[in-house]
């Protein structure tokens, strides 16, 4: 006899469409979130609240609830400078170093032909005409250190290359407190090629 009403057999199936998110940790995330009535009625309203407010900066692509969206906005910013990340997620963190004081440009993924990703699944076409209106004098490409990520920002790198931009690639290091073994062959190979003199 199946025991799960059918409301709860529903929130199951969708808990499991989500990333990292197995049929044994749904049916513990259902447990959890049917015992704490409140909390979870806060949770619901939330997600109605993100669904129905946030979207996709018209300009750069970031997630906000206005478009432009706030750094698009920020006269304060270096409006010459753009940050191109995949995703939002990667600004966001990048933000939260408080290094960086120019705008971004989310791609929306990275190019994976393999996956049927090109550049018109990405936002690429509109990254070029920002740089194409002229006020943008340098791109920092802040793809992931992935193979996609890399293929991705050589293939920006070529697009850019004739726009009379400057071009650079963030750096990427060994993580701190990582061991040189654990690291994935990218990350290496752009440790080496990164490398700097010591004194
Ligand atoms: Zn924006």
């Amino acid at each position: 006899m199946e025991l799960r009403p059918p409301s709860v057999r529903a929130l199951l199936d969708e808990l499991e469409q989500l990333p990292g998110i197995g049929p044994r940790t749904a049916t513990r995330l259902v447990q959890h979130l049917l015992r704490g009535r409140a909390s979870t009625e806060r949770l619901a309203g939330a997600l109605a609240n993100a669904v129905a407010t946030v979207r996709p900066c018209g300009t750069c692509y970031l997630l906000a609830e206005e478009d432009p969206c706030p750094v698009c906005r920020d006269t304060g910013r270096d409006r010459g400078v753009v940050c191109v990340v995949e995703d939002p997620l990667n600004a966001w963190a990048i933000e939260a170093t408080g290094e960086f004081g120019g705008l971004y440009h989310a791609l929306g993924g990275a190019l994976d032909p393999l996956h049927g990703v090109g550049p018109d699944e990405l936002t690429v076409g509109a990254l070029l005409a920002r740089v194409q209106e002229g006020a943008v004098r340098e791109i920092i490409l802040a793809t992931n250190p992935t193979v996609e990520g890399e293929a991705t920002a050589h293939y920006l790198a070529q697009r850019l290359r004739s726009c009379g931009v400057t071009i650079s690639r963030i750096a990427f290091g060994l993580p701190a407190g990582g061991e040189i073994s654990y690291a994935d062959a990218v990350t290496l190979a752009r440790a080496i090629s990164g490398r700097r003199g010591i004194d």
